[in-house]
């Protein structure tokens, strides 16, 4: 296991620059965390969004790297797929077949028609194993529970022979820890988003988030404990703004500045930007058997979202709890271009949130977008109305 600090940067510094250093960090294409990982001899495991029980990988070693597309162009890519697709499936691809992120194995979850076919065509471009993670299309049936289970067991089988080391209960455990801090953390930074949304803008919450996606958990969890503090005792004043619930980040990521525009019109009190690394709603039970905690709690103690379906978390239903139990006033309801899932569910959100009397903000955006000029007019023109109705 690497023990060095792959990202020191932010360490003794002021608040400010520790953000700048995250922000900087989340926009490096070169992925400098994931290259120095492996310069030190280890391994990569590279997951596509949304879920992925990172705790398998972690315990055998290896570094989990969340995929969430990049601000590239996907030259290479393009060739190898349909025109009519979301830009993360394709920059995913880019950033691994131009070397900007190499990886010892990938995994992919049938959360899409197009998504489930990437094992596939990673598979015809890469030697290291290339695998679906086949997560429960049926999430209300009695057995669940145990068909995961064994799927984790197939997964961690086959990370053991790329990882070179078993993957024992007890490492496990002690991941499982890690993650609960990490999650424990993360609820953290959303309850003071929630709370007094005027010391954490949307794009500082985002990056501080996001970076967890390149880092090892260990370094994410002290990145995290140091910075909260610092963010709850910041000297700033609440000001009149209209509180929203972004949703539409569950898979492919709005630029940074979109978010960062956003943020200037309003509060995000809470959002489902990259909605996988909260997905698990509570700590992970530590004693027993430690796959069957991991996939009980990725059946019945998570979030939502479009790609899974399951009775009891009707998305519609979901969204109307998350704007209740964080005070928002309104909503900004998106969708990546091309996002089949995304899109359908906006449907079901608007005339849920119409029967509701909850006004809302309809988009779409898409990761390599540039300009916001025309998105930052109509967000404030929809503010305004609100707050002088
Ligand atoms: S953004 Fe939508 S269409 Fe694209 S991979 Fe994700 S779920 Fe599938």
């Amino acid at each position: 296991m690497v023990t060095e600090p792959l990202f020191p940067a932010w360490r003794d510094t002021a608040l400010d620059e520790t953000l700048y250093e995250c922000r900087e960090l989340l926009e490096d294409t070169g992925f400098p965390t994931v290259a120095r990982w492996r310069e030190r001899g280890g391994k990569v495991l590279g997951h596509f969004q949304v879920y992925f029980p990172e705790e398998i990988a972690h315990a055998a070693g290896m570094l989990p790297v969340k995929l969430r597309g990049a601000p590239v162009e996907p030259a290479r890519a393009d060739s190898l797929f349909g025109s009519y697709l979301c830009s993360i499936l394709k920059t995913s691809l880019e950033i691994a077949l131009s070397n900007k992120i190499v990886l010892d194995m990938f995994v992919t979850h049938p959360i899409c028609d197009a998504a489930r076919n990437l094992a596939g065509i990673w598979g015809r471009n890469f030697a290291y194993p290339c695998e679906i993670l086949y997560l429960p299309q049926n999430a209300n049936s009695g057995h669940t529970t145990t068909y995961l289970r064994g799927e984790y067991d197939r997964l961690r089988r086959r990370i053991e022979e790329v990882a070179g080391a078993a993957v024992t209960d007890d490492a496990l455990r002690a991941s499982t820890e890690i993650y609960n801090t990490n999650r424990a953390l993360l609820r953290d930074l959303y309850a003071l988003k929630r709370t007094a949304p005027w010391l954490v803008t949307a794009d500082e919450a985002y990056v501080l988030m996001a970076v967890g996606s390149v880092l090892p958990r260990e370094e994410h969890n002290a990145l995290l404990a140091a910075t909260l503090p610092r963010l709850a005792a910041r000297n700033a004043k609440p000001q009149d703004r209209v509180r929203v619930v972004f949703e539409g980040g569950f898979c492919e990521q709005p630029p940074l500045d979109l978010i960062r525009v956003l943020g200037r019109s309003c509060y995000v009190v809470d959002d489902d930007f990259l909605i996988g690394l909260r997905w698990l709603t509570d700590d992970v039970p530590l004693d027993g058997d430690a796959l069957a905690n991991l996939a009980e709690a990725y059946v019945h103690r998570s979030s939502y979202s479009p790609v899974q379906h399951d009775l009891r978390k009707r998305k519609e239903d979901m969204l109307l709890e998350r704007i209740r139990a964080s005070g928002a006033q309104a909503a900004v309801v998106t969708a990546a271009k091309m996002c089949e899932p995304g899109l359908e569910e906006q449907v079901t959100y608007t005339r849920t949130l119409d029967a509701a009397g909850i006004p809302y903000f309809v988009s779409e955006f898409e990761e390599n977008m540039t300009s916001f000029d025309h998105l930052e007019i109509q967000l404030e023109t929809f503010v305004e109305n609100l707050l002088f109705e």
